[in-house]
């Protein structure tokens, strides 16, 4: 999932002060940023109640069901299309891609309310780690399921760096070194090794990404 942050308060304010907005519609978004604590109907209420007491209206809010999906995300336009046409703009608590869709699907200012930062595992409740680079290219095949490119603070395919110390990380020093993981876990399952990878064709992460599965000859 998608792990973000609160965006600074006052960058919010800022943004809102920007366009003179005094009326604000709020989006949140029903999967990542309600698991990550930040853009759910408890987070949304909170913010409401922030921006009443910074002396903004709120006209209405709305939890989309899954906010980087346009279709659905203009389902909730017309849902709460009243309150949304009394705004003057939307401050969205979801990932960038959830901006980015309230933005196309909602012909008002939009606003960013997170901070997207990592591809992530909820490792427990309120606890994510990152997890994925999206690099295009996976290699979990041959790492036993552990990601070098994200997990090793240095990125190193074929490591460990001449800085892991007993078998520790020398970035990260609470934690083992991705490749001792990758090598014990390879151990464990009875497989000879992972071999030295080939450098990574970064050209499979070009941006933007795109996929269409109705015409695989747009795939990129
Ligand atoms: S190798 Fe690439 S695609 Fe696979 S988990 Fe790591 S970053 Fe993600
Ligand atoms: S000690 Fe291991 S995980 Fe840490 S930076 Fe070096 S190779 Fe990467």
């Amino acid at each position: 999932m998608i792990i973000t942050r609160p965006r600074d308060w006052s960058r919010i304010i800022e943004n809102l002060e920007s366009i003179g907005a005094r009326r604000v519609f709020l989006m949140g978004c029903g999967q990542c940023a309600t698991v990550a604590h930040t853009g759910g109907e408890p987070e949304l209420r909170e913010t409401a109640e922030r921006l009443g007491e910074a002396g903004y209206e709120v006209t209405g809010w709305t939890v989309g069901e899954v906010t980087c999906h346009l279709n659905g995300t203009k389902l909730e336009r017309r849902k709460h299309q009243e309150a949304i046409d009394a705004a003057d703009a939307v401050l969205v608590l979801a990932c960038g891609a959830g901006v980015q869709t309230t933005a196309d699907a909602i012909a008002k200012p939009v606003f960013p309310g997170l901070e997207s930062l990592f591809l992530g595992t909820v490792i427990r409740n309120g606890v994510f780690e990152e997890r994925c680079q999206t690099c295009g290219d996976c290699v979990l095949d041959k790492t036993a399921g552990i990601c070098p490119v994200t997990t090793c603070p240095k990125g190193l395919l074929n490591g460990p760096c001449g800085g892991m110390w007993n078998g520790m990380c020398e970035v990260l020093t609470d934690r083992e070194c991705t490749h001792v993981r990758i090598r014990k876990r390879l151990a464990e399952q009875g497989r000879t090794g992972k071999g030295t990878l080939a450098p990574k064709d970064f050209s499979t992460a070009l941006k933007p990404g795109a996929v269409n599965i109705r015409d695989r000859k747009d795939e990129r």
